[in-house]
């Protein structure tokens, strides 16, 4: 086991406070550093929740799955009439962003998840690391957690080769009251994952907890996501700029989008998906986008530091296994530390299977996109577009 250390986990959304509630159980000194200048307040939306994700919550503060997520036993795909055209038994679970962190918040000691932290640089030496942030300050440490997200400021310094790839396409995504559809509606989209295709897109729908948490049927949320081909250049950039001309990326905040935009969005959904799917997209109030891309990373561990979710891979979301992977990649991490007696052997044995998982997501999300957006083949619930984080198991 490696003696108590000092750690830094920079970035305190779903993969970092993971990372820090499991080293912190090891007996470890943490302390997250996140740039948002208060909690994170609500964000992102739906989430499919795999078991890695839950894992946290589930086995170490006895939660109850279903108390922390909505659940369908069945994947529907419809034809443009609103037909089924398959069905597949699987069980899924879905949460919102807002409902994780907040549990996961509450096991975590808030007088060690600073705010208003934004790293800008880090320093390696054998056996430190050092942190600066963007208020003067630096703070140093025996391992440095890197969980900063897409944007990783840690992996451009640490790998400034590793460059993000626009995939071509973006969600649109939203997200409406059970209670705002019509009864058919609802029923009709209340007990399933529902997915319809047509050339080059495809939309996915389904039940998440209400912002109070509630996962009652009535209660709860419908989230859309809509993927959308924008081709890079001129229709990409056009779409992420607001009414004042900020271009936003990867994400254009709810409000942020041009009403031409979203008028053409939802006249495009009630002339092409079926009617059940686009009340749904249509009731959304604010619908916002996020871009979809794609980036490998070469290492993840740098002796005295590691890039954990989305600080190392990015894939596509057609796995619904972001955070799942953060917190593989978390969990991983822990065993690792717990196994080796230096830093640096837990991260080099640490290394090889957290790179694994990340190549063979990217790659399957990868076919999943062509297969969808490109050449029109995924068309039924085939094994490869399961919701999981690894080719194999859960
Ligand atoms: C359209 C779409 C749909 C998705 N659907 C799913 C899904 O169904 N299921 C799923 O599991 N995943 C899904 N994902 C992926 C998922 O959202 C991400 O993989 C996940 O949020 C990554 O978590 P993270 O903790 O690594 O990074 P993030 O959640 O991005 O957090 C990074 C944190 O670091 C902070 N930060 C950034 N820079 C700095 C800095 N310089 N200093 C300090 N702090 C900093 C940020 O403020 C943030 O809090 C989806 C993604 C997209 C785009």
């Amino acid at each position: 086991m490696v003696p108590s250390a000092t750690i830094a986990v920079v970035g305190g959304s779903l993969g970092g406070l993971t990372a820090a509630l499991l080293l912190r159980d090891l007996g470890h000194d943490v302390t997250i550093y996140e740039r948002s200048g208060h909690k994170l307040e609500q964000r992102g939306a739906g989430l499919g929740f795999l078991p890695d994700a839950s894992r946290y919550l589930v086995e170490r503060c006895g939660v109850d799955i279903d108390e922390i997520s909505t659940r369908t036993d069945t994947i529907r795909y419809l034809n443009r009439d609103g037909s089924v055209d398959h069905e597949r038994a699987v069980t899924y679970h879905y949460t919102s962003w807002f409902t994780v962190y907040g549990r996961l918040l509450e096991e975590f000691d808030s007088s060690r998840y600073l705010t208003g932290k934004e790293a800008v640089s880090l320093r390696l030496d054998e056996d430190h690391g050092a942190v600066d942030f963007a208020d003067g300050t630096t703070v140093e440490a025996d391992l440095v957690v890197c969980a900063d997200g897409v944007n990783s400021v840690f992996r451009r310094a640490l790998l400034p080769d590793a460059q993000r790839e626009y995939s071509g396409y973006v969600a649109w995504r939203g997200m409406v009251p059970e209670s705002e559809l019509s009864p058919t509606t609802q029923q009709a989209l209340s007990d399933a994952i529902t997915y319809a295709f047509y050339a080059n897109s495809h939309i996915l729908v389904y039940p998440i907890p209400s912002p109070s948490g509630s996962v009652a049927p009535g209660e709860r949320l419908i989230n859309t996501v809509w993927y959308r081909n924008y081709a890079a250049g001129g229709d990409f950039d056009d779409l992420m700029t607001d009414a004042t001309g900020r271009r936003h990326d990867p994400t254009l905040p709810p409000g942020a989008a041009r009403e031409e935009h979203v008028a053409e969005m939802r006249a495009h959904a009630r002339a092409r998906l079926p009617a059940v799917v686009s009340d749904a997209v249509v009731a959304a109030k604010e619908p916002f986008v996020q871009a979809v891309y794609d980036l490998e990373v070469e290492r993840m561990a740098f002796g005295r530091a590691c890039l954990i979710g989305d600080a190392g891979f990015v894939m596509r979301p057609h796995a619904a296994a972001g955070t799942a992977k953060a917190a593989a990649n978390a969990w991983g991490l822990a065993q690792a530390m717990e196994e080796a007696d230096s830093i640096s052997d837990a991260l080099n044995a640490w290394e090889p299977e957290q790179l694994r998982i990340g190549r063979e997501l990217v790659r399957r999300t990868q076919r999943l996109g062509f297969a969808s957006q490109i050449d029109g083949s995924w068309n039924s619930p085939t094994d490869d577009s399961l919701f999981r984080l690894r080719d194999e198991g859960p």
